[in-house]
């Protein structure tokens, strides 16, 4: 069959990308769900980060790629053999298909995937197919195994969560990378607990859920650190019971001073190794730090070794919020209903995809959290 999608053919283009236009709108062939695989149609997919660091060229991704990888849709046909799901499924995608069963896997670590993470690396569905090809007929690569700005995907099941079909879809998007990630971070990995105190370096999707996570896990206080007013002021409507703007001040000393000598826990959600040491020194002695962010895999960084030791702190990394997305993704879209998780807050605007090039200039200006490319469908 055939879709309009947004295909990326090479990185590093000079913004605004509204000119440069690195995602080219165009047709592409899909061929049909292989065993194990579902067709879906997209019905919503947000605009993020990581997309923008393929854009970039600072995380490099194998081009041609169709790009977009937190989304929902529709389950629309199924491949041969045994299958998980059945067309009008409604669905959120994981970005790490999960094999069920590596070691990780089998550890209840999906997120660690090694097959997925290995398919993702190459560009491939888990099965090792590549389903796009262009209007050249050139094979195009899937993103981290979902492809969501296209009209229509194929998918491993395994990079497919069922989700209740009276959940609005562009709502439900965001469950797939932005909450996943940043409500996970709090408590799968930092496990926090009622009462300690938090800092979460960096306002996008991610550090916003993050605080709402921190927020629902009952933490206080919950200390948001950007460079940006308007997202310092989102913060604070999603739970931030403190807002500093590292642009004036220093946050680390801020953070001491708010919590009598650093925080329990600090996150790091911007993918920067100068702030991670930030984020570090802003613990207290017994504190956690938590890495959410990618930085370029060039980079690395350095903290006092001997206080990891004297001081026990901890410094632990968060994949996908150390999430397993069939019981991760339901339980947060549970928490949403229930009032924990303000999560549409995070919601800017919507687009068409045709507006995609722009809207990543509004993402890289800060001038936008999360954005969403809606595809109409009937039976919403
Ligand atoms: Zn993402
Ligand atoms: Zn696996």
């Amino acid at each position: 069959m055939l879709s309009q999608a947004a295909i990326l053919y090479a990185l590093g283009a000079a913004p605004p990308y509204a000119a440069s236009a690195p995602l080219v709108i165009d047709e592409v062939r899909l061929e049909p769900p292989g065993p194990g695989e579902a067709l879906v149609e997209i019905a919503a997919a947000g605009l993020c980060h990581s997309d923008l660091s393929v854009i970039d060229g600072s995380r490099p991704r194998a081009v041609p790629m169709v790009l977009g990888h937190e989304a929902s849709g529709i389950v629309r046909e199924v491949g041969p053999g045994p299958a998980q799901f059945a067309p009008g499924d409604h669905v959120v995608f994981s970005f790490v298909p999960s094999c069920g069963q590596c070691v990780p896997c089998a550890s209840g670590r999906a997120a660690l995937c090694e097959q997925g993470a290995a398919a993702n690396a190459a560009g491939t569905l888990l099965s090792g197919a590549r389903r796009f090809s262009d209007s050249q007929g050139r094979a195009c690569n899937h993103h981290l195994g979902v492809s969501a700005f296209s009209r229509f995907t194929v998918a491993a099941q395994q990079s497919l969560v069922r989700i209740d079909p009276d959940l609005p879809l562009a709502t439900a998007a965001l469950f797939g990378c932005a909450v996943l990630t940043g409500v996970g971070a709090v408590v799968n990995t930092a496990r926090v607990e009622a009462g300690a105190s938090v800092a979460v370096f960096g306002m996008g999707g991610v550090g916003l859920s993050a605080v709402m996570g921190a927020r629902a896990a009952g933490a206080h206080p919950i200390i948001a650190v950007d460079l940006l007013e308007n997202k310092l002021e989102l913060a604070r409507a999603v739970g931030a019971s403190h807002a500093i703007n590292a642009a004036q001040a220093d946050p680390v000393a801020a953070i001491r001073d708010l919590t009598g000598g650093g925080a329990h826990y600090a996150f790091e959600s911007v993918g920067s190794e100068r702030v991670l040491v930030q984020a570090y020194e802003a613990t207290r002695r017994g504190g956690t730090t938590v890495t959410v962010g990618l930085p370029d895999a060039s980079k690395q960084f350095a903290v006092s070794a001997l206080s990891i030791t004297a001081e026990e702190r901890t410094i632990k990394g968060s994949y996908m919020g150390s999430a397993v997305p069939r019981r991760d993704i339901p339980r947060y879209i549970a928490m949403y209903r229930a009032g924990l998780l303000p999560v549409d807050r995070l919601h800017s605007r919507s687009l068409a995809l045709g507006e995609i090039n722009a809207g990543f200039d509004a993402l890289a200006q800060g001038r936008a959290v999360r954005q969403i490319v809606v595809f109409g469908h009937a039976d919403e």
